[in-house]
């Protein structure tokens, strides 16, 4: 991946996006290669990181099967019909999220953004998740916000008043770590800040366990299944 390219686009497209947040234009850039595409090479739905029932009893193997079998298959699949016999086949998906931003295309840009959010999302969580980072991890957490237990507050209270559709995130820009909230399909690819680790607000992602307590769903996220190794390899990934 070219690292400038990024830098270029991701700058020139947040200059050009209505503000998220408080995020500033000078930070680093979100180039986690979820995609590497080749040229004309349709995207593929990556496989899950551990079985459809892997997450049990938090997440159970339903959930998956529809959440990752069917509607992020339908996100990568509509990717694809989009950009098929265009000059945007060959893109990788990040490339995909800050072209369709820059021309608003909403439709190639929603379906992009959720076929990348998703993979990372899944990526954020393992059996046996949860607990406390560790490390250098848990340092920047501290030097951002106090402490792991002020992040997971901030973190759950961003993901808990997100309104209808969306993902909370945990982001790194420069040295500083901060808490994003982005509605439907929107992510911090399109907005040069590096994202850490999502989860995923749509009602899809827990309505079959956890029906409308989304607040039992996020605790269980932050308890059980966050995966920290993924989440460092991440703040690692300069
Ligand atoms: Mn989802």
């Amino acid at each position: 991946m070219d690292r400038i390219f990024h830098s270029t686009m991701n700058r020139r497209i947040f200059l050009k996006t209505a503000a998220v947040g408080s995020i500033l234009a000078s930070g680093g850039i979100a180039g986690f290669p979820i995609s590497t595409s080749g040229a004309a090479s349709a995207h593929t739905l990556p496989p899950l990181p551990y079985p459809e029932d892997g997450l049990e009893p938090y997440i159970s193997g339903r959930t998956l099967s529809f959440h990752y079998g069917k509607h992020h298959r339908a996100y990568v699949d509509k990717t694809n019909e989009l950009v098929k016999n265009t000059d945007l086949a060959g893109l990788s998906l990040e490339e995909l999220i800050e072209t369709s931003a820059e021309s608003q295309n909403r439709q190639l840009f929603n379906n992009a953004a959720q076929s990348w959010n998703h993979t990372f999302y899944w990526r954020g969580m393992k059996s046996k998740g949860g607990g406390s980072p560790s490390g250098d991890l848990a340092k920047a957490i501290i030097r951002s916000f106090g402490s792991v237990e002020t992040f997971k507050e901030s973190f759950s209270h961003a993901a808990e008043n997100r309104f209808g559709s969306g993902y909370a995130w945990l982001v790194a820009q420069g040295d500083i770590l901060k808490i994003m909230s982005t509605g439907d399909a929107d992510t911090p690819v399109a907005h040069g800040v590096k994202p850490l680790l999502t989860i995923d607000l749509w009602e899809h992602a827990y309505y079959l366990d956890y029906q409308n307590r989304r607040k039992a769903y996020i605790k269980a996220f932050l308890d059980h299944l966050v995966n920290w190794d993924f989440v460092s390899e991440n703040l690692d990934g300069n």
